[in-house]
């Protein structure tokens, strides 16, 4: 089997490439290294074929017969800093993506994304729930964006009957985090391990479940093996915890007397965030396995390596 995987060089992407080569997967990896590095790919550089491309534009010859289309900055950050280019990378790339697939007759898994749902009024969050966004707020870009090249690929599928699987991810961690990508996770390990204060936005009650990176990709691999015409599934951890919870976890594991200190709440953050992940369960028999406290560990020693 060969497969392309976009956004190759990123967090998640680069375990995905791993893990695809040591299932027998011939891989070729598209990425314009905007938030992704080569460093990710080291390990695995001479197994794959890369082009250092942009998917708004960009893809290759070779035919493949799936494609991980999970190309786009994916940390509020990042996201945020060209927020034109978040939203194009979003359309215009699964446009482009998708033309290819139609064209090579390739499986499409589309990295999507929790952010679908928005500040969400149903609580857990199932597939069927239709979200709750602001079209007009600071996360729009990457929110709507999501969605439009949620509705490209279910065209895709009804007129010109590419097979695609929508997966919608919710936070996931671990190792290769970006140290600077401004996520929850590695903002307060880098802070804890550099002697800074722990920056909470608001009073820190606001919920999220934090998936491990070992555990989304396994459920990814899932998804290549079941071959379905279409399907929308959430991967995520269903444990929920509020985000001074998790500040004071960290603290207490990397063994550091630091400050929690209280920000400015962001703009349209998400109060609460669970996903339902039953139907994953049911479809795929995936559960994720790892739980907060040792993925932490793990995130940690990462961390530890780097600073
Ligand atoms: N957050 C925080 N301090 C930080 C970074 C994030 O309190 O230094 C909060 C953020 O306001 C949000 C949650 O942590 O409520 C998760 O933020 P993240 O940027 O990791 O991802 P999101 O789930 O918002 O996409």
């Amino acid at each position: 089997m060969k497969a392309l995987v976009t956004g190759g060089a990123g967090f998640l992407g680069s375990h995905l490439v791993e893990k695809l080569l040591s299932h027998g997967f011939d891989v070729i990896v598209v990425d314009n290294l905007c938030t992704g590095s080569l460093s990710n790919l080291e390990s695995v550089k001479s197994r794959i074929t890369f082009f250092q491309e942009d998917v708004r534009y960009f893809m290759p010859r070779q035919k493949t017969d799936i494609v991980f289309h999970f190309a786009c900055p994916a940390s509020p950050v990042q996201y945020q800093k060209d927020p034109v280019f978040t939203i194009e990378t979003s359309v215009l790339g699964t446009k482009t993506v998708l033309e290819y697939c139609k064209a090579h007759m390739s499986r499409l898994v589309f990295a999507s994304t929790s952010e679908v749902y928005g500040d969400p009024l149903e609580h857990p969050q199932k597939e069927t729930y239709f979200g709750n966004v602001n079209t007009l707020g600071p996360r729009a870009c990457y929110d709507e964006g999501k969605r439009a090249a949620e509705t490209f690929c279910f065209i895709y599928n009804s007129l010109y009957k590419v097979p695609v699987t929508i997966v919608r991810i919710f936070n996931t961690y671990g190792p290769r985090m970006d140290p600077h990508d401004g996520r929850v996770v590695s903002n307060f390990i880098v802070q804890s391990l550099r002697g800074g204060d722990l920056t909470v936005y608001g009073d820190g009650s606001q919920t999220r479940s934090f998936c491990y990176v070992s555990d989304l990709i396994d459920g990814i691999i899932r998804i290549a093996r079941h071959n379905t015409e279409f399907e929308v599934l959430n991967l995520g951890n269903d444990e929920e915890y509020s985000i001074i919870e998790l500040a004071k976890t960290i603290l207490e594991l990397t063994g550091c007397k630091n400050n929690i200190i209280h920000l400015p709440p962001q703009i349209d953050d998400p109060v609460r965030r669970k996903p339902d992940i039953s139907k994953a369960r049911r479809l795929l028999d995936w559960h994720p396995k790892v739980d907060l406290r040792s993925g932490l560990a793990s995130t940690i020693e990462y961390f530890r390596s780097l600073i």
